[in-house]
């Protein structure tokens, strides 16, 4: 088992990682000094797979909690499934003293983590993620909030958990797509942060893929601390947290150009990625071999690298739309070299017209 603790003053918490760990949630809630009652919040599919475990455990140690279901799915992180939500914590009782536990992805982790933030201005808030997104990323940070119609995460708040509790070997069930749009953000903390680790997922990529335990840990535990050191130097996004976007510019135009439907987030992630290591390229910023490297990584867990259907045009026009594009400077996380990036809003249009049509011809 690895421990990663997340260093935010009297909000710190720890994040547990180790197989088998989902049987043990009711002791670890004891230790946590939560008591009384609480709603683990789940999506059907999660919900149905895992929840018994979840509530047994709590109840043998001498909780009293039930399990709500929503529908799963981007769709319903929406205020009024957050509203159901609130209904049933009203039925069972929750007081301020009483908690909340997410049991899913990062939608059912956004969502709970609104409703606890919210309810009574605030209970106690524990995450299980059980998506590879959820647990190298969504979970890490404290950011909570569900969807507009207007727009993706528009309303929503920071709020740190009491603990995160990561067992790997719930990965077993998740879709073959989404574990690998996972990897996605995996990647992203190695290119940002750690040559190292980056070294570690190209000899590896084999056994995470299949899943192995002991390589699991280790890079789920590595992606953990990357994000916790980065969210615990910068809490609110105001400064080195934007490097956690490397990918996102590029990536967030695709996913609205093609209305979420094509691509999930972290395959849309994985093309930005690609397109920001062309561009730090084109720049002199970035290797030619680093590039490559970066680009074969992203293939080898099974990540697309070139947009289909989508014109260059298209996805500038959706950068210049962009809520953080500010007086038409749009900002771009570039890496230097593996393990390194840098913010930066010189990038031209041009530049990134020639990225796009130098992956589309690739
Ligand atoms: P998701 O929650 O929709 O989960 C993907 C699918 O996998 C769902 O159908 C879910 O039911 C299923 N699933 C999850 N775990 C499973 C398991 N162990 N076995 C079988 N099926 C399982 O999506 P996601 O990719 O986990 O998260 C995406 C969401 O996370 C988005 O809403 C995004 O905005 C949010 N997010 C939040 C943060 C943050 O910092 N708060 C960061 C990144 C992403």
């Amino acid at each position: 088992m690895r421990t990663v603790r997340v260093e935010l003053g009297e909000r710190s918490y720890d994040i547990l990682i180790g197989d088998g760990l989902l049987g043990n949630a009711g002791p670890w809630l004891r230790e946590l000094g939560l008591r009384g009652t609480g709603i683990v919040v789940s999506d059907t599919t999660v919900g149905k797979l895992y929840g018994h475990r979840v509530i047994s455990s709590l109840m043998d140690a001498g909780f009293k909690a039930a399990l709500y279901t929503m529908p799963a799915g981007e769709e319903h992180k929406n205020l009024d499934e957050a509203r159901k939500i609130y209904e049933e914590m009203i039925r069972l009782g929750l007081e301020r003293g009483s908690f909340a536990i997410s049991l899913g992805g990062g939608v059912v982790g956004d969502i709970a983590g609104f409703a606890a933030a919210t309810f009574l201005r605030g209970i106690h808030f524990v995450q299980i993620p059980t998506s590879l997104l959820a647990q190298v990323d969504a979970s890490v940070g404290g950011k909570v909030g569900v969807n507009l119609p207007q727009g993706k995460n528009i309303i929503g708040s920071f709020y740190q958990p009491r603990g995160v509790l990561i067992d790997p070997s719930l990965l077993a069930t998740l879709a073959r797509r989404h574990l690998c749009a996972g990897f996605a953000e995996v990647i992203k903390h190695a290119v940002i942060r750690d040559a190292a680790h980056f070294d570690f997922l190209e000899k590896d990529f084999k056994k995470a893929l299949s899943l192995e335990a002991p390589c699991l840990e280790k890079l789920i535990g590595r992606s953990c601390e990357i994000k916790s050191e980065i969210v615990a130097r910068d809490e609110r996004e105001g400064g080195v947290r934007m490097i956690l976007n490397f990918g996102h510019t590029i990536g967030h135009a695709l996913e609205t150009v093609t209305g979420y439907r094509s691509y999930i987030h972290g395959e849309a992630v994985a093309i930005g990625m690609a397109h920001a290591a062309a561009i730090a390229m084109r720049l002199a910023h970035l290797s030619r071999e680093d590039y490559r490297r970066i680009v074969t990584l992203i293939e080898s867990f099974g990540l697309p690298v070139r947009m289909e259907g989508v014109s260059a045009e298209d996805i500038l026009s959706a950068i210049r739309r962009d809520k953080k594009t500010r007086d038409g400077k749009v900002n771009f996380v570039l890496p230097r070299r593996i393990g390194e990036v840098f913010v930066t809003n010189e990038v031209g249009e041009d530049i990134v017209r020639a990225a796009i049509g130098q992956h589309s011809a690739d």
